[in-house]
């Protein structure tokens, strides 16, 4: 059974391949010659991750699932949220982000914030979300070299380390992206067994 993850991060996808059932194959987008931007224009997290999956759906006509994540901060309503990506503009950079990050924080004694990630699933005609969420804070300043996007401002809940202070395997088992997969792959090795 073929399923296409509508992303070209190799990363991503082998680490997720190695997760399945060997009669589970993964292609990416490359594969499928799928070389346009995907829309990404919904006003939510799942929005834009059922944008993704259905644009391969209907337009390739593979089974598909898609994800996005976003940084929902408690004190500025839930921002960055679907915009995450390019909160400081489009160059996407995410020294930029963090910085406006900070900045809009500066006053605030809220530092509550989660990750969240939603995947979408088309497979038969039925769309299927899973959600992964990790709760923390924001700190005031960077720490830590791993990972990416805003882990040097992320502590999670329970930690005293930043996401960008944990090595990616320590990270992955508690991550908002880690838990959405794991709803995921339970559900794929489930359906392969019927
Ligand atoms: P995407 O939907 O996975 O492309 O994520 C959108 C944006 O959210 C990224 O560009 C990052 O700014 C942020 N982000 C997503 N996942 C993480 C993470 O695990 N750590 C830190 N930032 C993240």
């Amino acid at each position: 059974m073929q399923f296409v993850f509508a992303s070209n991060n190799l990363n991503k996808i082998k680490e997720i391949q190695l997760l399945l059932l060997e009669e589970i194959t993964i292609l990416s987008l490359e594969d499928i010659g799928c070389f346009e931007e995907i829309p990404e224009t919904a006003s939510t997290i799942e929005g834009n991750a059922i944008l993704k999956a259905k644009h391969v759906t209907e337009k390739y006509g593979y089974f598909c699932f898609a994800d996005d994540t976003g940084l929902e901060v408690d004190a500025l309503n839930g921002e960055p949220g679907v915009y995450s990506a390019r909160y400081a503009g489009e160059q996407k950079n995410a020294d930029d982000n963090m910085d406006k990050l900070l900045t809009n924080l500066a006053d605030k004694k809220n530092r509550n914030a989660q990750f969240k990630t939603v995947i979408c699933l088309n497979l038969n005609g039925n769309q299927h979300l899973f959600e992964g969420i990790i709760k923390g804070k924001i700190i005031n300043e960077k720490r830590g070299t791993e990972g990416f996007g805003y882990d040097p401002i992320f502590i999670p809940n329970g930690y005293s380390k930043t996401f960008a202070e944990m090595p990616i395997t320590e990270k992955s088992k508690i991550s908002h992206r880690g838990l959405a997969v794991e709803k995921l792959i339970n559900f794929l090795n489930k359906i392969e067994l019927k």
